[in-house]
């Protein structure tokens, strides 16, 4: 008997062993070595399928006919714009909760507008590298006004920082970016962030991140990547004939940049030109570098080669600034999407050598959209599409009698920085004035102006006295008390403030409307099956779905619900 029951219970053992030994292969099988997170900067979600016929094989074509293609994702706040999209990603949140309102907010402790990241606190490890006021084009990042950059502003925990956490610090978490607001969001406040000065042609960081730079950033930089591409210029991948925009690359409404020009080839003039590495960003060449430095980085910093899964993100930020100077409907934005295209193919053919794909989930998706430049859209008969002077604003007669009414002498509407109205609090205090009504007559008169849709004070949304519809919830969701403005003022689809602090561009994103929110969502690699899913979700899915498809916890603003077709797989 006792013998009998021995060998059974050493059989049971056995069987037992082999089912646990079961168990954790299946387990491990299912916990990818490497989260490999892909932001296009302004990539509208109808974009890669609208342009599928001029693209490759093993780039969108894999994620698309491969993977899980999320067909219908949208942003549901108000202010599309690239920090907050990002932080949204990062955080799975919004900004109502993560606290990234826009990309430049009026701070008034600090008196003047600031830069998202911008971080007193830390310096670059770079000297010189900071924004170059003098050829700067981007005026979100010339707003700001210290060098140093972190991720303080960011109030809630990113996906990376719930991994970092959960494995104990061991999983190697790093962000690239030619920007460093899409390079800082994404690494949270535990990983490293890397991100392309264009003062200096290097990718940096700052000393929020590390005191010196690893061996290998200072080898890459040193190799000069950038000065390939002195004296060359932008061309066509294919024959003019083979794109949709193939006999429409010179129009009038397109904007040429620092001498970018309008048609191909667009030169990028030699290095050392005040505008060289500027055209860079501007062009394929900037994600082609990023690509260059996220390769060097996977390969130095050895991701993805143990148990514990590492994260990298990578926002590639070209199609953003071709976008804003050609527009989404242009021969430019047709090349420029080839050639992500082919970026891309060439990142996962070295993703699948180094880590293989099956151990890699990947997730593309964008921190916005971008409408249409209006003169294309009057090209096709389309006649509501035109440019709203903001600058004007203060000067209207609505507003001059509001004054008048007041006794305000003064300018009343202090800024507009997209997408607030900031008051002179200076002024209104002098006159013992009453914020509020202030704010809320002002709102009220903002909307009698064509192109308004809607205007809408801080005090009503902190009471909660709003109508409840898209325009008022999505506004609500990019409600922080604390760094909101005091009026936000919602333009009527296809009107666009074409003026950033003197720089004109031929469309601009940050609108509530269906192509500023609208942005493709992909889950691809670690054995998932090609699926095509066309019910609404958010971007705000992607956090929390990786958290559980992790098996961390979720981010701790996060609300996006888990994308079931991830996880059951
Ligand atoms: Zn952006």
């Amino acid at each position: 008997m006792m013998k009998t029951g021995h060998r059974l219970t050493i059989s049971r053992m056995i069987l037992l062993f082999l089912l646990i030994m079961m168990t954790a292969s299946v387990q491990a099988e299912k916990r990818p070595k490497l989260i490999l997170q892909i932001t296009v900067d302004a990539l509208r979600g109808d974009l890669p399928s609208r342009f599928k016929d001029v693209l490759g094989d093993g780039g969108f074509r894999y994620l698309i006919d491969q993977g899980i293609h999320y067909t219908n994702a949208h942003y549901q706040h108000a202010n599309t714009e690239t920090i907050v999209g990002h932080v949204s990603l990062a955080t799975g949140s919004m900004p109502a909760a993560h606290g990234m309102v826009a990309n430049v907010w009026f701070d008034r402790e600090l008196d003047r507008l600031a830069y998202n990241i911008e971080d007193a606190n830390y310096k670059l490890l770079t000297a010189g590298a900071g924004v170059d006021q003098k050829s700067e084009i981007d005026p979100t990042q010339k707003a700001a006004k210290v060098e140093g950059r972190s991720p303080d502003n960011i109030l809630t925990s990113t996906l990376s920082d719930e991994m970092a956490t959960h494995f104990a610090g061991k999983s190697k978490i790093f962000a690239v970016s030619v920007k460093d607001r899409g390079a800082v969001s994404l690494a949270g406040h535990a990983g490293k962030a890397f991100w392309f000065s264009k003062a200096s042609g290097e990718f940096v960081t700052s000393n929020y991140y590390y005191e010196q730079y690893p061996e290998w950033v200072n080898e890459w930089n040193a190799g000069k990547p950038a000065l390939a591409y002195s004296g060359k210029a932008w061309e066509l991948t294919h024959p003019a004939a083979k794109y949709m925009f193939g006999d429409a690359d010179d129009k009038a409404y397109e904007t040429d940049i620092a001498g970018f020009g309008k048609v191909f080839p667009h030169a990028y003039g030699k290095a050392g030109d005040k505008y060289f590495t500027t055209k860079l960003t501007l062009s394929p060449a900037g994600d082609e570098l990023t690509l260059d430095f996220a390769k060097t980085l996977l390969e130095k910093e050895q991701l993805g080669q143990d148990d514990v899964p590492d994260y990298l993100s990578i926002s590639f930020s070209s199609t953003d600034y071709v976008g804003h100077i050609f527009g989404a409907s242009s021969l430019e934005t047709e090349d420029n999407l080839v050639r992500l295209d082919r970026t891309l193919a060439d990142l996962f053919a070295y993703i699948d050598k180094k880590v293989g794909l099956e151990n890699t989930l990947i997730v593309l998706s964008a921190d916005h959209g971008q409408p249409e430049v209006p003169g294309y859209m009057n090209e096709l008969g389309i006649d509501n599409a035109h440019h709203f002077d903001t600058e004007a604003l203060d000067k209207t007669p609505i507003i001059e009698a509001l004054k008048e009414q007041f006794g305000i002498g003064e300018k009343l509407i202090e800024a507009y920085f997209h997408p607030y109205i900031y008051l002179n609090y200076k002024e209104i205090g002098k006159k013992g004035l009453d914020r509020a009504t202030v704010e809320r007559a002002v709102a009220s008169e903002l909307m009698k102006l064509d192109g308004v849709a809607y205007a809408v004070s801080s005090t009503a949304l902190r009471t909660n006295r709003l109508p409840d519809n898209l325009m008022t919830r999505s506004i609500l969701h990019n409600f922080h008390p604390k760094r909101s403005g005091d009026i936000y003022l919602v333009f009527e689809p296809n009107v666009f403030i074409n003026d950033f602090d003197g720089l004109t561009v031929s469309s601009t994103h940050g609108s509530i409307w269906r192509y500023d929110t609208f942005v493709p969502v992909i889950f691809a690699g670690a054995g998932l099956p090609a699926a095509r899913v066309s019910r609404l979700v958010t971007p705000y899915d992607i956090a929390p779905t990786l958290a559980a498809y992790l098996k961390v916890k979720t981010p701790s603003g996060a609300f996006g619900m888990p994308l079931q077709e991830v996880l059951e797989q």
